[in-house]
């Protein structure tokens, strides 16, 4: 087991990889911006580093930096959390090479789920089924043009390197197709420096149900069952569930069989998650996050497991130690995404809390790095609190959910605390009937 890991993160996702590590008896390295010197991350950690000013390519982002700040520490393996270096196939492989652990899968399946054109591809020749699309790049208009009138209207142009829902146009027709090209085209240029695109058949009532798996260094892969991330806007999730009111047990024993047998065969290790759209019976394949998700305690409460703990222990090179059937789904949880962010407008809110008071009781958890006083920086990810709730059925989820949602105040900034007691108070989200289109009509319709 590891002696000392590095945690390359901030904020809520730091402060979760510390809480495993002090239960493992790990001791804990925190880096920092300067923007950060009084974060609740770096007040928490055993030791800490200053890593570079506020600007995440100068931090966070600061590959030679972190490692620097391993070294001067002697820590043993670095944790990624989510977002920033998690995915970077590069900085796992440079992790690697200065004798470290990285605590995620392999630098080449981080590579290959990266592209996701080489994901599908990889998918697919797996056994998993695909989203109705491309057969790989689309590399000329002339070739979008044939591949949209193969699929059939509407379509979805999807960057190649995309992420955080951005590099991503739908065309409902012909006449919209070369407008929503130079826009999908623009877009992934500017935000990943790669102009490589696919085209997807747009789905037009799917929920989007993704699939957590874990596996150890040997080849022993399971699942933990389902989420349910359809309430998103603009592409990003902000309320997420587990298991998926729409999907049975034995969809979901299905589902899991296919996904953990194509993991097994590429074999991977350690976590990731295989998104899925899901309509009219059928599951189809869209990516794999190679790394924690924002929204993995809804699982870790429906199965009663500690996931971070899990990740450390196999990148420790312990085996799994337990089979599928060792996983049981015990009641319904519900996350909601609380972001610094105007509830309506959605512009970031960065600045002083003066107030913070996190709900509390039965079946409630808040991971956030809040504090009262704290300042939050305008330089990074607006997420400040997920509140999760757990409860025997889903209703009583939903009951729990509102009560905790009344108890919750951030004062000083605005928050998007009210988008969420409006959504709990929706029959349509009660019913658990809605789509990934559901919440944005919800808040363009203003209720
Ligand atoms: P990103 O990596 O940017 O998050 P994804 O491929 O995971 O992109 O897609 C994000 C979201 O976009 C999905 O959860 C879904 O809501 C929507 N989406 C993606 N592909 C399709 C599709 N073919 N049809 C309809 N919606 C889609």
């Amino acid at each position: 087991m590891f002696r000392k890991i590095l945690i390359a993160n901030r904020g809520e996702i730091a402060l979760r990889v510390q809480r495993a590590c002090r239960e493992l008896g790990i001791h804990t390295v925190a880096v920092h911006s300067t923007a950060d010197a009084e974060a609740m991350h770096v007040r928490l950690a055993d030791e800490s580093v200053c890593i570079g000013p506020p600007p995440t390519k100068d931090s966070y982002l600061n590959t030679h930096a972190i490692l620097s700040a391993a070294s001067i520490t002697g820590a043993d393996a670095i944790h990624p959390g989510y977002g920033f270096l998690s995915e970077n196939a590069g900085f796992a492989d440079m992790v690697e090479a200065h004798g470290l652990t990285f605590i995620g899968p392999s630098a080449d399946h981080i590579r290959i789920m990266g592209d996701k054109i080489a994901a599908k591809t990889a998918m697919a020749s797996l056994g998993v089924p695909l989203v109705a699309g491309s057969d790989g790049e689309v590399a000329d208009f002339e070739d979008a043009r044939a591949v949209a009138d193969r699929i059939g209207y509407p379509v979805l142009i999807k960057a190649a390197a995309g992420g955080g829902g951005r590099g991503m146009r739908a065309a409902a027709s012909a006449d919209a197709l070369e407008e929503a090209w130079t826009a999908a085209r623009g877009e992934a240029r500017a935000a990943f420096g790669n102009e490589a695109v696919y085209i997807e058949k747009y789905l037009d009532k799917p929920r989007h149900i993704e699939l957590q798996i874990l596996a150890d260094n040997a080849g022993h892969v399971v699942h933990f069952g389902e989420r349910d991330c359809s309430l998103q806007r603009r592409h990003q999730k902000v309320l997420e569930e587990a298991g998926s009111p729409a999907i049975s047990a034995a969809e979901r024993d299905a589902l899991g069989a296919t996904a953990t047998d194509a993991l097994r065969k590429l074999g991977y290790r350690n976590a990731g998650t295989l998104e899925f759209l899901y309509q009219d019976g059928q599951f189809a394949f869209i990516e794999m996050n190679t790394r924690l998700q924002v929204e993995h305690p809804v699982t870790e409460m429906v199965c009663g497991v500690d996931l971070v703990r899990e990740q450390i222990r196999v990148a420790s090179g312990l085996p799994l130690g337990y089979e599928q059937a060792a996983i049981r789904f015990t009641g319904h949880a519900i996350e909601c995404r609380v972001n610094a962010e105007h509830p309506v407008t959605f512009m970031p809110t960065p600045g002083r809390v003066t107030a913070f008071h996190p709900p509390g009781g039965l079946g409630v958890r808040v991971d956030s790095a809040l504090y009262a006083g704290y300042v939050v920086p305008p330089f990074y990810d607006s997420m400040i609190a997920k509140l999760i709730v757990h409860a025997p059925t889903r209703p009583e989820a939903i009951a729990r959910l509102r009560r905790a949602l009344d108890e919750f105040a951030v004062v000083g900034i605005e928050t998007t605390l009210p988008l969420h007691r409006r959504i709990v108070d929706e029959p349509s989200f009660q019913a658990g009937s809605f789509n990934i289109h559901w919440l944005e009509h919800f808040v363009s319709s203003g209720r």
